[in-house]
C-alpha cells in the first residue's frame, strides 16, 4: 500500500552537510521525497513534536538538540513507507544499528542520531500536518 511518512534530517546531519547523502539513501530505497523544506525548529515546535517524551529524562536535551541548528523536514511516499523508512534509518542507538542504515553510517550518538521517522500511520498523519499544509505536498 502506498503511504506517507514524516522525516526529519536532524541538526547533527545538516551541520555536517549530509542532506544530499541521506537523501540518496532514501531515494535508493525507493522512497520519493514529495515535500521538503529546511527550517529552524522553534522550542514550541520541538516540544509539541516530541510531546510524547516530555516525562523522559532526556526531554530537555532532546529539545535543545532539535533547536540547535536547522533541520530538513520531509514527507516520504512509497510502498509501506513508514516501516521501510524505519528499516533504513536503523536502531535509535547507532551502536545497535544494522550495517548500511542511515544511523549506522552517519549518527554520532543516541541523542544526535541524524534522522527521525514516524512510527505508525496515526503519528505520520499528525506529524506531517504539524509542518506541511496539503498544498506543499506534491506526490
Ligand atoms: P525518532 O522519534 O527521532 O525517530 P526513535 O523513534 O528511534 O527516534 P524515540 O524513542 O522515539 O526513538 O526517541 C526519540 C528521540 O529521542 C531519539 O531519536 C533520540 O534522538 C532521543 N533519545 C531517545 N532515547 C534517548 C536517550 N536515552 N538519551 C538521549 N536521547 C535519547
Ligand atoms: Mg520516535
Amino acid at each position: 500500500m502506498t503511504e506517507r511518512t514524516f522525516s526529519i534530517l536532524k541538526p547533527d546531519a545538516t551541520e555536517r552537510n549530509l542532506t544530499g547523502a541521506i537523501n540518496a539513501v532514501i531515494e535508493k530505497a525507493g522512497l520519493r521525497i514529495v515535500a521538503q523544506k529546511r527550517i529552524k525548529m522553534s522550542r514550541t515546535d520541538a516540544e509539541q513534536f516530541y510531546g510524547v517524551h516530555k516525562e523522559r529524562p532526556f526531554f530537555g536535551e532532546l529539545v535543545e538538540t532539535m533547536t540547535s541548528a536547522p533541520v530538513v523536514v520531509q514527507v516520504l511516499e512509497g510502498e509501506g513507507a513508514i516501516a521501510k523508512y524505519r528499516e533504513i534509518m536503523g536502531a535509535t542507538n547507532p551502536a545497535q544499528a544494522a550495517d548500511g542504515t542511515i544511523r549506522k553510517l552517519y549518527a554520532k550518538s543516541i541523542g544526535e542520531n541524524s534522522v527521525h521517522g514516524s512510527d505508525a500511520p496515526e503519528t505520520a498523519k499528525v506529524e506531517i500536518a504539524q509542518f506541511f499544509p496539503d498544498a506543499e505536498i506534491v506526490g
